[in-house]
C-alpha cells in the first residue's frame, strides 16, 4: 500500500501532528504550520504505513543495516528495518556529538540506510552519514518521513521523504499572519485541541 501525500497530511491532521494557523515557535518566529511528528508516531499502524514507503523504495538495494539518530528517528528506523528484515542500530549524543554506543558497530563495506523522522536542516542525518563513512560502510541512502527543508536539504545520495511540508516562518515584525489579525497561538497551550 502506498499513501498519497494528501492522505499522509490527512493522517497528520487526524492525529494532531499537524496544524495550520498562526503559531509562535520556540525561536520566537511566527509560522503558518505547527508540526509534531511524535503525535503521529504514537500509532504503530501509521508508522507501518509511512515506513513502507521508505522500505519499498530501498527494498531492492540489499540493505544490511538501518541506522537512525536518537530520539526522533528510532521508531522510523526500527520499523523500516523490520520491513526490510535488516539489523537496526542507532546513534545517540555523547558530549553533544552523535556516537555509536551500547556495543553497536558498523562493518566495513556493509550497505547502510539512514532513517529519520523529520529533516529540517539535516544536521543529525549528516552526522550519522559521517559515522557510516568513518566506519568504511557504504551509504545506500536516506529515508525520512517529513522533509521540512523546503526542498533545500541534499544528502548527496539517494534520498526519499514520504511528504514535504512547506513551512514559512517570519520575524514577528514581518509576519503577514499578524498583519491579517489572525490570533497567535503558542503550541502546547490549550488552544490546540487534538480531538
Ligand atoms: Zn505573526
Amino acid at each position: 500500500m502506498s499513501l498519497s501525500e494528501n492522505k499522509i497530511l490527512e493522517i497528520f491532521e487526524k492525529t494532531g501532528a499537524l496544524f495550520n494557523g498562526h503559531f509562535l515557535l520556540t525561536s520566537g518566529r511566527h509560522s503558518n504550520v505547527y508540526f509534531q511528528c511524535a503525535k503521529v508516531l504514537q500509532y504503530p499502524e501509521y508508522i507501518e504505513d509511512l515506513c513502507s514507503i521508505i522500505a519499498d523504495e530501498f527494498c531492492d538495494q540489499k540493505i544490511d543495516t538501518v541506522i537512525s539518530p536518537a530520539i526522533g528517528g528510532l521508531v522510523v528506523g526500527q520499523e523500516v528495518a523490520r520491513q526490510l528484515n535488516t539489523r537496526f542500530i542507532f546513534a545517540e549524543r555523547e558530549d553533544n556529538k552523535l556516537t555509536l554506543r551500547r556495543g553497536f558497530s558498523l562493518n566495513e563495506g556493509e550497505k547502510v540506510l539512514v532513517c529519520e523522522d523529520v529533516v529540517t536542516t539535516g544536521g543529525s542525518v549528516f552526522e550519522v552519514i559521517d559515522i557510516v563513512r568513518n566506519n568504511n560502510a557504504e551509504l545506500a541512502g536516506v529515508g525520512f518521513i517529513v522533509d521540512r527543508s523546503n526542498g533545500k536539504v541534499d544528502f548527496g545520495s539517494k534520498q526519499l521523504s514520504t511528504v514535504k511540508l512547506d513551512v514559512n516562518s517570519y520575524l514577528p515584525e514581518d509576519c503577514p499572519l499578524c498583519n491579517k489579525g489572525i490570533e497567535l497561538v503558542k503550541p502546547g497551550s490549550r488552544k490546540i485541541k487534538t480531538s
